[in-house]
């Protein structure tokens, strides 16, 4: 049974952004394989166990919690994992995948130790699910831990489907850009707009944190790092996270992107923070031309 699971490509592929922002971050990748069950890997995992459990009964019932095989953190922040995780986790035994260098803030948060898997090794590969799904991955900076960036390589029956994550990043380094080339799915963070960062209400320590490199991309970073993406592969889909609610407003940027590039503005899609969005299907390689307006919404 356990070689059939490992011999057998997926047929088909799945992504939700369950939660996205500050105030707690989850996304479910979902892969099926002929005659098997589903497979979910949860990225993230800063929205509580019950309300999880609330949001899939109501938008995602096909999605079990036996059903998850793996669980990625990009970093150790409430609002990546949540410290109400630590009893469901701990009789879940599924595995939490995390930078090793994150491995004892996120035991402290919420994670038993001995489900702590690393997510870096020096630049190579690491298998999540054995002959279907490996990770590489790139720490980026963000305030004292620094953010894991990843990039997930499916093995599907029409060849590798690669989706790339980057949230929390800081600022768009070259070894980002490099992670990401090449991507079909973009998940990116478009965390605030400058001017309404720049006219809160915010203490000016707090600004520099977010803006200074160290913090969150704006939305011009994020549209320039994807732009500069799609100079070699136009992603199919990009997928916009942790909007701030403060400084930041999707109709400003679904503006900033179809004034700027009409083509990925049409393949963009917004996350919130209080209603998933999905799923999207990830073997569709020709997205939302047809379907302008649509969020992939339920
Ligand atoms: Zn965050």
């Amino acid at each position: 049974m356990i070689e059939a699971e490992h011999a057998t490509r997926v047929v088909d592929a799945h992504l939700r952004i369950i939660a996205s922002g500050s105030g707690g971050n989850l996304s479910i990748l979902t892969l099926h394989r002929l005659g098997l069950p589903p497979r979910h890997v949860c990225i993230d995992l800063g929205i509580g166990p019950r309300t999880l459990a609330r949001r899939l009964d109501e938008h995602a019932p096909d999605v079990r919690f036996e059903d998850i095989a793996a669980v990625l953190v990009t970093h150790p922040d409430g609002d990546h994992l949540r410290s109400t995780w630590r009893r469901t986790l701990d009789a879940t035994e599924w595995p939490v995948y995390a930078a090793p260098s994150h491995h004892a803030a996120l035991a402290a948060m919420a994670a038993p130790p001995r489900l702590l898997r690393p997510l870096a090794d020096g630049g190579r590969e690491i298998t999540i699910l054995p002959g279907v799904i490996t990770a590489t991955t790139a720490l980026a900076p963000h305030d004292d831990h620094g953010s894991t960036a990843i990039r997930l390589r499916v093995r599907t029956t029409r060849g590798d489907l690669r989706i790339g994550w980057a949230t929390d990043v800081g600022r768009p380094t070259e070894e980002l850009r490099s992670l990401l080339s090449d991507c079909e799915i973009l998940g990116v963070e478009s965390n605030y707009d400058a001017a309404l960062q720049a006219a809160s209400p915010r203490p000016p320590f707090l600004k520099a944190r977010i803006t200074g490199g160290h913090g969150h991309l704006s939305n011009v970073q994020a549209l320039d790092l994807v732009r500069s993406l799609a100079t070699r592969t136009t992603p199919d889909r990009v997928v916009l996270l942790h909007l701030s609610r403060e400084c930041n407003d999707p109709d400003l940027v679904r503006d900033l992107w179809g004034a700027h590039d009409a083509t990925l503005a049409r393949r963009m899609h917004v996350a919130e923070q209080d209603r998933p969005i999905g799923p999207f299907d990830l073997f569709d390689r020709r997205p939302v031309e047809a379907a302008v307006g649509d969020e992939g919404g339920f």
